[in-house]
């Protein structure tokens, strides 16, 4: 744990030094939770949009895209639940002054039942080795029943508590499971408190005209209102999706754990309409679309699982988290999630406008029901970061420090350098550049000794680095430079843009989702 805490740290340092991520305001001692992207960070994100926009909107011919407005009418969150149900529930330890939300305290004691369980399903499994039946040993190892039933009781009893929004019992479960704060390991916790995660402003220029307005807390929102509007004017049939890209803004009561969890952040949503009754089946697909969207970034199959949810939101009747192993553990980075049709429904009814479609195909007219995929931007970032950020031990025990990004993703596509600051080569250098630039961002560097150009350029993940010597001159070959083998070899100029091309571009990953 040490270890990977230890990761997050030379992370955090790392997008600073080379311009990744900055602590927002950062010459007034920064902002909570709040960051800002580099030259090199926005060039990662706006690549990881490109992959989802393009995943969405060009592979599928019946999902389109939209913008809308971050202020919206302030009944869109009534209608949404969000004014009376978007809280957490938080608690304070008096010793150590530290705040946490209960269903955090409450997950990390089920993680411990799941570790227990995990631990025996291990030990029973090297004992048995062929012949070990692991659902026939759950279902009659005493030690595993036990963990199942304490885990299903707490689950339990958290949930009720949640659903009465009974205060004084999601305390007493902190005291009954004996629940301690990590950091003082006392249970000296003050009572609870509920609190709402919108931000607000008001708009209006007069105080009597003045209405109170939030700043939207998911941009899902924004395309449950626009439903109809995209459907009539795109001539959109069911089944069809809707994909925004956005900011999005909670007031986060513990935001840490850098650009995981913030208080202004990204979304990339999809709603997609689909027939009541056949939801399930769509989920289904969506959940098998969305892993193979991750996993052919190839940071590693292993680094993700879905974690279903046990206890759905009211109006969902299915739910799955895509987790990734992040350096704090396995953590939500996508939810996937069979909403029904409660948005749609809930703005028929606040709006007073109908929501429905007319399905030519069944004559009918129904409120369609949803699926949504609903990704961080950030988190999405950082699951990538994580992935990709490697200490490799080198030759005479140097050790490199090289970010293995997917080229795709690769802010700097094509590192150019002059081998020395000869004229000649400087020219022939500027010349290559101006031609890769049209298509690849390119970065040229002059300065210090080949080796260190080399490592800046394995720092923020390019992939191909060019040199320019004599032999350009001569023969008219560059010698190309693969930044995770760190192997080089001679090519001629004329097909630097096809090998660079074949690899960094997101169509090279689209072609892969489409297969
Ligand atoms: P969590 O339980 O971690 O607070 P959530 O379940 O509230 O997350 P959703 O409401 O499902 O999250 O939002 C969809 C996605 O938006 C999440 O999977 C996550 O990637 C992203 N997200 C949510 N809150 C934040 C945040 N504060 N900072 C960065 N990304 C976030």
């Amino acid at each position: 744990m040490m270890f990977q805490e230890n990761i997050l740290k030379k992370l955090i340092s790392h997008c600073k030094k080379y311009g990744f991520v900055f602590p927002s305001s950062e010459i007034y001692d920064g902002l909570g939770a709040i960051y800002d992207y580099g030259q090199n960070g926005v060039g990662l994100k706006n690549n990881i949009k490109q992959y989802w926009w393009d995943s969405m909107t060009l592979l599928n011919e019946n999902i389109v895209g939209i913008d809308s407005a971050i202020f919206m009418h302030p009944t869109i969150w009534k209608a949404s639940g969000h004014v009376d149900a978007f809280s957490d529930y938080l608690i304070d330890n008096k010793d150590s002054k530290k705040r946490y939300r209960i269903d955090t305290l409450i997950e990390n004691q089920i993680t411990k039942y799941d570790n227990k369980i995990s631990k025996e399903i291990k030990k029973a499994t090297k004992y048995f080795g062929d012949a070990f039946d692991e659902i026939e040993f759950c279902k009659k190892d005493l030690y595993v029943l036990e963990n199942i039933n304490k885990k299903k009781a707490l689950y339990a009893r958290f949930t009720q508590a949640l659903m009465e929004n009974n205060l004084k019992e999601l305390r007493q479960i902190i005291f009954d499971y004996k629940i301690v704060c990590p950091i003082s390991k006392t249970n000296n916790w003050t009572c609870v408190r509920k609190f709402n995660l919108m931000f607000s402003t008001e708009m209006g220029s007069t105080t009597d005209s003045t209405i109170k307005i939030y700043l939207r807390p998911e941009t899902a929102q924004g395309i449950f209102v626009n439903f109809l509007n995209v459907q009539k004017t795109g001539r959109m049939k069911i089944p069809f999706g809707i994909a925004q890209i956005g900011k999005a803004f909670r007031n986060e009561i513990i935001a840490r754990q850098f650009v995981f969890r913030m208080r202004e952040f990204e979304q990339m949503e999809m709603q997609f309409f689909v027939r009541p009754g056949e939801e399930l089946e769509w989920f289904e697909k969506w959940k098998q679309v969305r892993i193979k969207w991750h996993k052919i970034l190839e940071l590693g199959d292993n680094k993700y699982r879905f974690r279903d949810h046990i206890k759905l939101a009211h109006y969902a009747n299915a739910a799955t988290d895509i987790e990734f192993e992040m350096p704090f553990g396995f953590k939500e980075i996508e939810g996937i999630h069979s909403r029904t049709n409660f948005d749609l429904n809930n703005h028929e009814k606040y709006s007073g406008k109908r929501m429905q479609f007319f399905d030519s195909k069944i004559n009918k007219s129904y409120t369609p029901f949803v699926i949504e995929t609903s990704i961080g931007l950030d988190r999405m970032f950082l699951s990538v970061l994580v992935g990709s950020y490697s200490e490799d031990v080198l030759r005479e025990g140097n050790t490199r420090v090289v970010l293995k990004l997917p080229p795709a993703l690769s802010p700097v596509k094509v590192g150019i350098l002059p081998l020395i600051k000869k004229e000649e080569f400087k020219k022939k250098a500027r010349e290559i550049m101006n031609k890769l630039k049209l298509n690849f961002c390119c970065q040229y560097d002059e300065k210090d000794s080949i080796g260190k150009r080399y490592r800046r350029q394995d720092a923020i993940g390019t992939p191909y680095c060019i040199t320019i010597d004599q032999n350009t001159l001569d023969y008219h070959q560059v010698s190309i430079r693969f930044r995770d083998t760190m192997r080089q070899e001679h090519i001629s100029i004329s097909c630097l843009e096809q090998i660079i091309s074949d690899n960094v571009s997101i169509k090279s990953l689209l072609k892969k989702l489409d297969e």
